[in-house]
């Protein structure tokens, strides 16, 4: 957790002469256009990132989730847009396929994904459910031959419309008495090539990540087989929370990689800028915020390498990944932030990169669970465990 493997090292190092060569270059441009990089994405699932954690058998590099935790955040140090397509393809998409597969679907759509002749997206949230994602409208119908009639919509989906493999939510069923309403909800997954009623609806103009691909997505009356069910009917939703516990890993190395740019390029800046006579990073009040951003991503970095041990492991992560998440994000926004106001006028231009992490690293406090959303999740396990040593006393 602390050194880097032989195997990390080599895999890092290709990775980084990858992104100094081809990706920094037009990182800046591409945030300006909003062109979406399939070359570069390609080029990607040549060398086994878009299939990062994918098994061997099915065309993947079967890495660990620290080591794909260090990968993501190397590409968010370079391209936040990048990243969050690296990330979302991985752990959502794929994610979900190999949390709830059959072999045949597996065969199926792992070997396009894991590189990226296929791209994968996953739909979640709603115009009207987003955190409260159990409160999802779109309907999926049982038809007498098996087959599926889904009506509904899906708003801010990752690889929305440049998308070949899609993994939906809808709701199948009545939640059971007694239970909440995230029962009933299944998980579908189906090439778009292959169906019909699908469209894309509106394309976001964001932030940032301006070069991720984020769009609406529509069905009307779109049939599926009944072989597209992903999982057990009825019972997706325990299948979303892991897949999300496993996302937010990712999400917060995304935030971790954003953070570690903005603070080194302000080191480099506070370390040459003269004002006064002297380097600005000689004031103990420039000094002493390198100090604290330094320190609080090391401790960031930590917190993700626990969470992603404990996965791998085949450990309860839930509450390491929800701390991982909230904490890297929080402390990685706000090292963007303070980047700025060490680059001072310079850092509120785009002649410098550290506005662009900034407005970059700004969805990973909300994308896959806010961070209120994580804090939920932590305090009510905080409560939980408290009640249980309560109630043995
Ligand atoms: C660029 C981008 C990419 C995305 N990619 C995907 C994707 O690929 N797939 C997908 O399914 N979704 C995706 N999303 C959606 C994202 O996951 C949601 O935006 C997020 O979960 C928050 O939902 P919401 O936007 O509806 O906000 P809301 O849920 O309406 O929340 C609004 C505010 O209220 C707070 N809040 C809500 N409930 C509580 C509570 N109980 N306690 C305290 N505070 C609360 C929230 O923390 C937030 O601050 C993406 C979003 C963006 C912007």
């Amino acid at each position: 957790m602390y050194e880097l493997t032989a195997d990390q090292r080599v895999i890092l190092d290709a990775l980084k002469s990858f992104l100094k060569n081809k990706v920094a270059p037009g990182a800046a441009e591409r945030d300006q256009t909003g062109e979406f990089p399939l070359d570069i994405v390609r080029e990607l699932g040549e060398m086994g990132v878009m299939g990062a954690q994918t098994p061997a058998e099915y065309g993947g590099s079967e890495l660990d989730t620290a080591t794909f935790a260090m990968i993501v955040e190397e590409i968010a140090a370079v391209d936040g847009s990048l990243c969050l397509t690296v990330a979302s393809h991985n752990s959502l998409c794929q994610g979900h396929i190999l949390i709830g597969g059959t072999d045949a679907q597996k065969a199926k759509y792992l070997p396009d994904l894991a590189v990226a002749k296929k791209l994968g997206a996953w739909g979640l949230t709603e115009p009207g459910s987003g955190s409260d994602s159990g409160g999802l409208a779109t309907k999926a119908v049982e038809q007498a031959d098996g087959s599926w009639v889904l009506n509904g919509a899906k708003n801010f989906i990752t690889q929305g419309s440049v998308g070949g493999t899609y993994v939906i939510l809808a709701r199948t069923d009545p939640a059971r008495p007694g239970r909440s309403k995230n029962d009933g909800i299944s998980a579908f997954v189906f090439n778009r090539d292959e169906v019909e009623g699908f469209s894309i609806g509106r394309k976001e103009d964001k932030l940032g990540l301006r070069s991720s691909d984020t769009a609406q997505l529509i069905f009307e009356d779109m049939r599926l087989p009944a072989d597209a069910l992903l999982g057990q009917r009825g019972r997706a939703f325990k299948d979303v929370m892991k897949v999300l516990d496993g996302g937010r890993i990712g999400i917060g190395a995304m935030g971790l990689g954003l953070g570690r740019a903005a603070f080194e390029f302000a080191a480099k800046y506070a370390t040459e800028r003269v004002q006064f006579g002297q380097p600005i990073a000689l004031n103990q009040g420039i000094g002493f915020k390198l100090a604290d951003m330094d320190t609080k991503l090391e401790a960031a970095r930590l917190l993700i390498g626990k969470a992603a041990d404990l996965k791998d492991a085949g450990k309860d992560f839930t509450v390491a990944a929800a701390r991982a998440k909230l904490f890297a994000t929080e402390v990685g926004v706000h090292a963007c932030d303070e980047a700025i106001q060490i680059l001072g006028g310079y850092g509120y231009v785009k002649e410098y990169p550290v506005e662009r992490f900034w407005r970059d690293n700004r969805l990973t406090r909300i994308g896959e669970g806010t961070s209120e959303v994580q804090r939920l999740i932590i305090s009510r396990a905080i409560v939980a465990k408290y009640q249980q040593e309560m109630a043995t006393a």
